[in-house]
C-alpha cells in the first residue's frame, strides 16, 4: 500500500461494491482496502491505521466501537447509505465527523415497494412457479384492482413523494402522515395528511417511508393491526424495526393482514445480504414468515439498481474529498439533526446548517 495515499477501512465489502467504488476512485486514487466482514467491535481493530472508515446499513457502530475506531486514528467515518441509526452519534459527536449519503436513488426504493405490492397483490411469485411446473389453474392467485383503493404512505420524504406519485398514476387515493407534513406538495397532488389512526383504519395499503426513531420503532405493533382493514398489505422497505414482527405474524395467522412485502425485518443482519443457503435457519420469527405464501421477503435490495450504486460510490468518495480538503461536509450527520432541517438542538457547528 501507497503510505501516502488516503486509506479507507471499507467494512462488508461485496463484488458489487468494489466495482463501483474501484470505477469512482479513478478520480481521487485513495488507498481502499476491502473488509469482507462487517464491522462490529470484534472486527473494528482491522481499521488501525486507516484514515477513513467506509460502512454500510448492517454494521454495527455502538460506542465501544467509535471508541476503537477514534483511537485507531480513524478520523472519519463515511456510511454509504442514508439511514445511519446504527451509528451512535452521542459518542461520535466531536470526536468521529460522521457523512452519509442521503439520497442515491429515491427512484429505486419507491418502484421496489410498488413492485412488492404487484407482485403480492396478482401473486406472480406463485404464479411464476405453477407454470414452471405446468400448472396453469388460476385458483388462488386473485387480486384486487388498485385503482379506486386506498393506499397510506407514512414518511413523505424524497422516497414517499415518488411513491405517493406511482400510487396515484395507478387512480388510488393517497392517504399521507409525517412529522413535517409538505402541504404544498399536498395541494399540488390531491393527496390528503391524516392521523396515523386513519392511515391505519381507512388504508387498503400501507408503505413506511419514515426513518427508525424511538418514536416510529414498533409503529406496526398489535394496537395498530387491530384497527386495519381486513386484507390491508403492509409494505415495509425503509428499516425492520418499525414493524413488531410478532404482532405481524398475529395479524397474517388471524387474516387482518392480506399480505406484507418486507425489504428489511429487524434482525436482519444476521442474514440479510448473505448466502446462508448451507445453513440452519435458527432465527424462527423469520423461518416463521417465511412460511406464509402472502409473504414477500427481499434480503434489503430496494436501493440496488446501477444507478443507485453510482450515486453511492461518487457521493461517499466526494464526502470524503470535502473532509480532506477541508470543506463542509454537506452531507455530515450530526447529534442533534441530519442536516437537511434546522437543527433543533445545540448545533453541533461543524455539521448543522446555520
Ligand atoms: P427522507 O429523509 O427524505 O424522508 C423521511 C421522511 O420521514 C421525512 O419527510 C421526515 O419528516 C419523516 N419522518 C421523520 N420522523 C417521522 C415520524 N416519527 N413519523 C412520520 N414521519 C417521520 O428519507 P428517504 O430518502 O425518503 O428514506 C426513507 C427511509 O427509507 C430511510 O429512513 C431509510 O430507512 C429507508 N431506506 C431504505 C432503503 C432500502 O434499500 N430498503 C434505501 C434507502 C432508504
Amino acid at each position: 500500500m501507497n503510505t501516502d495515499k488516503f486509506k479507507i477501512a471499507f467494512f462488508d465489502a461485496k463484488p458489487y461494491d468494489r466495482a463501483f467504488f474501484n470505477a469512482e476512485n479513478e478520480k481521487y486514487d485513495y488507498a481502499i482496502t476491502y473488509f469482507e466482514s462487517r464491522l462490529t467491535k470484534d472486527s473494528a481493530p482491522l481499521a488501525n491505521g486507516f484514515d477513513a472508515v467506509c460502512a454500510f446499513v448492517n454494521d454495527d457502530i455502538g460506542e465501544e466501537v467509535v471508541d476503537s475506531l477514534v483511537s485507531s486514528g480513524v478520523k472519519i467515518l463515511a456510511m454509504r447509505c442514508a439511514g445511519y441509526n446504527n451509528v451512535n452519534l452521542y459518542a461520535s459527536h466531536g470526536r468521529l465527523p460522521v457523512v452519509r449519503v442521503p439520497a442515491y436513488s429515491p427512484y429505486a426504493v419507491a418502484e421496489h415497494a410498488v413492485a412488492l405490492l404487484l407482485t403480492l397483490n396478482r401473486n406472480t411469485h406463485r404464479a411464476y412457479y405453477r407454470v414452471r411446473e405446468h400448472n396453469f389453474s388460476i385458483n388462488g392467485l386473485l387480486g384486487f384492482d388498485l385503482h379506486g383503493k386506498t393506499a397510506g404512505v407514512i414518511g413523505t420524504g424524497k422516497i414517499g413523494k415518488i411513491l405517493m406519485n406511482i400510487l396515484l398514476g395507478f387512480g388510488m387515493k393517497v392517504l399521507a402522515y409525517d412529522y413535517y407534513p409538505d402541504e404544498k406538495f399536498a395541494e399540488e397532488t390531491g393527496i390528503e395528511y391524516v392521523n396515523l389512526e386513519r392511515i391505519y383504519r381507512e388504508s387498503d395499503v400501507i408503505s413506511l417511508h419514515c426513518p427508525l426513531t424511538p418514536e416510529t420503532r414498533y409503529m406496526i405493533n398489535a394496537e395498530s393491526i387491530e384497527i386495519m382493514k381486513r386484507g390491508i398489505y403492509i409494505i415495509n422497505t425503509s428499516r425492520g424495526h418499525l414493524i413488531d414482527t410478532s404482532a405481524l405474524i398475529e395479524g397474517l395467522k388471524k387474516g387482518i393482514i392480506g399480505g406484507a412485502g418486507l425489504d428489511v425485518y429487524e434482525e436482519e443482519s444476521e442474514y440479510f445480504f448473505e448466502d446462508k443457503s448451507d445453513e440452519l435457519l435458527i432465527d424462527d420469527t423469520l423461518a416463521r414468515l417465511t412460511t406464509f405464501n402472502n409473504v414477500l421477503i427481499t434480503s434489503h435490495q430496494a436501493f440496488f439498481t446501477e444507478e443507485a450504486l453510482s450515486n453511492i460510490a461518487s457521493t461517499t468518495l466526494h464526502n470524503i474529498d470535502d473532509f480532506i480538503n477541508g470543506r463542509k461536509l454537506v452531507n455530515g450527520i450530526c447529534v442533534n439533526c441530519d442536516g437537511s432541517k434546522p437543527c433543533p438542538g445545540k448545533p453541533c457547528g461543524k455539521n448543522c446548517p446555520k
